[in-house]
């Protein structure tokens, strides 16, 4: 299996993605996991491959002003992410195995679009992520990655395909935001806790009623991390 997670790799980076980490989806089962699980989608499920990329600086120095930009921007890196997942579906469908690609939340579906009852996705991302070893969550309950910090966009392949994963290296809360905290002041929803957690339907509220289904963001703008060695 090592040839076709090299593979999978290498033509992920070639097709311009800046980072890629791969889950073994027995972390879903763990109890400090709360949201759904991707085995729901995919009985035979072996594999979750996070792709990401950084999202452009301009879109959040922009901000508030330029919500809809941001949100523009966002919706192209959700574009760029899918059609290199495209191929790596296909890529690893050539080699024998199955293949399918998971929506970001964000997407053009609508932002809470796997389970509108809990405002949760089919899976978490982020905590696929950090069990693939990309980086931990921050306050803002997002990955905070180390080279993008939390500016980045991810999408995911499930598959039944047993690649090489990675194993979560960090503490689960990054260690800056003790020290920190900016995010959950920044909220104008007052949606993040000085817990870690989010009151998601705050978050959606907001957005929805209040930015009319434009992204908000003030919550990555602000946060100082990024090229961090941790
Ligand atoms: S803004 Fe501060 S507290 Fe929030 S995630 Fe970033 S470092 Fe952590
Ligand atoms: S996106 Fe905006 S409303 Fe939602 S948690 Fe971040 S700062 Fe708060």
């Amino acid at each position: 299996m090592k040839d076709i997670t090299k593979s999978l790799i290498d033509n992920a980076f070639a097709s311009g993605v800046d980072f890629i980490g791969i889950t073994d989806p027995s972390c879903f089962e763990k109890k400090d996991y709360t949201g759904n699980r991707p085995q729901d989608v995919m009985p035979d499920l072996k594999s979750v491959v996070i792709l990401g990329v950084a999202v452009p600086k301009g879109s959040f120095n922009t901000l508030p002003e330029g919500r809809a930009e941001y949100t523009n921007t966002l919706l192209a890196a959700t574009a760029t992410l899918r059609i290199v997942a495209y191929r790596l579906a296909r890529l690893i469908e050539s080699k024998g195995y199955m293949a399918t690609i998971s929506p970001s939340e964000g997407s053009e579906f609508g932002y809470w679009y796997a389970d509108r009852r809990t405002l949760k996705a089919n899976f978490s991302f982020k905590y696929a992520a950090y069990h693939a070893g990309l980086g931990n969550f921050g306050m803002n309950h997002l990955l905070i990655t180390e080279d993008f910090g939390p500016k980045v966009r991810m999408t995911a392949l499930l598959t039944d395909a047993p690649l090489e994963s990675g194993t979560a290296e960090l503490p689960f809360i990054n260690q800056e935001c003790k020290n920190c905290m900016k995010c959950i002041e920044i909220c104008p929803a007052k949606a993040l806790t000085s817990e870690g957690t989010i009151h998601r339907e705050r978050c959606a509220e907001y957005m929805f009623n209040e930015l009319g289904g434009l992204r908000c963001g003030l919550c990555i703008k602000i946060c100082p991390l990024e090229n961090i060695k941790q």
